[in-house]
């Protein structure tokens, strides 16, 4: 007998709404974007859509929302690390404009607790220092100021960033282009899309002039659409099936059968210096093969980052050709993948069964 793992546990007290888990995790729901206690009494979600965090503050900061019906930050915390942590993330929620409140000299003065301590405990549960949590918040909050037709001046005073430069440099590298874009929804970007049917799901391939910017599995060709108007709102986005052949045939060999693609295939996707880190330690992983979020921390020199490296994997725009898919839990679970947990398993199988081919 194996002990279930702690995923495996958590699943089994949502399932049965045990009120004894309240405020021993939230569960996230990918498809709405919400997070709840374990009881919660709203319809149950999809295992495959369904991510565990320790305490609401790491939902959050993974862009989750509380529900509006079970109320999951009031749940009281049973340990009492965790609920330090999620006090010192209300705290910084509180006072996310304020730079003198968040730093930790005040943490460890509002909490009666050393500095080092405060850090620690919070980066432990929370996955990142109370510094990242701050200005992750921050660039939230200046997202939706932005998207809410602010100008860019008032959406830097709402989030706290002190001045417009000071948003620019820190924003910009986040966002993937300056906010002035951002807010326009990046109209100079002109995009080109096609898809095709595969065993695994549509396949959409889209390019800008640069190089390739989205390749994705979506259910059918109308999500896959929708996915990326998502991701542009206001570029000008046409379907190109006959000029984009070459491409999607290229991208659909490495999909399908991992084969190198024929052309250079140029990447044109915004991302941090982390990121691109962590996006071509995936590309080293050969086909057939898995590795952990932590091997890859390590692979990256950064040994305690793993839970960044899921951060990065999950934000990754160009499924397979980066291959996220390969990256598993250190307990062989899969954990998430933006295109679906059950393609990610798909994925896997065929690659293990199947040997590459070589570029034709
Ligand atoms: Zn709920």
């Amino acid at each position: 007998m194996t002990t279930p793992s702690f995923d495996e546990q958590a699943w089994q007290a949502v399932i049965s709404r045990d009120k004894r888990a309240d405020g021993e995790f939230v569960y996230a729901v990918r498809t709405t974007g919400v997070f709840c206690r374990p009881s919660c009494a709203s319809r149950q979600p999809r295992r495959e859509n369904v991510r565990f965090f320790a305490l609401p503050a790491a939902a959050e900061h993974a862009g989750f929302r509380p529900c509006k019906r079970c109320h999951p930050h009031q749940a009281a915390l049973s340990d009492p690390r965790v609920a330090l942590a999620q006090r010192m993330a209300d705290h910084l929620e509180a006072h996310s404009a304020d730079g003198d409140a968040t730093s930790l000299a005040a943490l460890s003065q509002t909490f009666s607790y050393a500095a080092g301590y405060v850090q620690e405990v919070f980066k432990e549960i929370v996955g990142v220092t109370p510094h990242q949590y701050v200005e992750a918040l921050r660039l939230r909050q200046f997202r939706h100021a932005l998207k809410s037709h602010e100008s860019v001046a008032e959406a830097v005073y709402h989030a706290g960033y002190g001045s417009v430069s000071r948003a620019y440099e820190r924003a910009s590298d986040r966002l993937g282009m300056t906010p002035a874009q951002y807010q326009k929804g990046g109209p100079m970007l002109d995009i080109r899309y096609t898809t095709a049917d595969t065993p695994l799901g549509t396949l959409l391939v889209a390019v800008t002039e640069r190089g390739v910017c989205a390749v994705g599995l979506y259910d059918d060709a109308q999500a896959a659409l929708s996915a990326l108007e998502r991701e542009y709102p206001q570029a000008g986005l046409s379907r190109q099936d006959e000029a984009l052949n070459a491409v999607l045939g290229d991208v659909l060999s490495a999909v399908m059968a991992g084969a190198a693609p024929a052309h250079d295939l140029a990447f044109d996707v915004q991302a941090t210096a982390f990121q691109w880190k962590v996006w071509h330690a995936l590309q080293q992983i050969p086909r057939g093969e898995t590795r952990t979020y932590s091997q890859i921390a390590h692979a990256i020199g950064q040994p305690t980052a793993a839970r960044a490296v899921a951060t990065a994997c999950a934000s990754n725009h160009l499924a397979v050709l980066i291959p996220c898919h390969r990256v598993i839990g250190a307990d062989g679970a899969l954990r998430g993948y933006k295109w679906g947990t059950a393609r990610k398993a798909a994925l896997l199988a065929r690659e293990a069964q199947t040997e590459p081919v070589a570029a034709g």
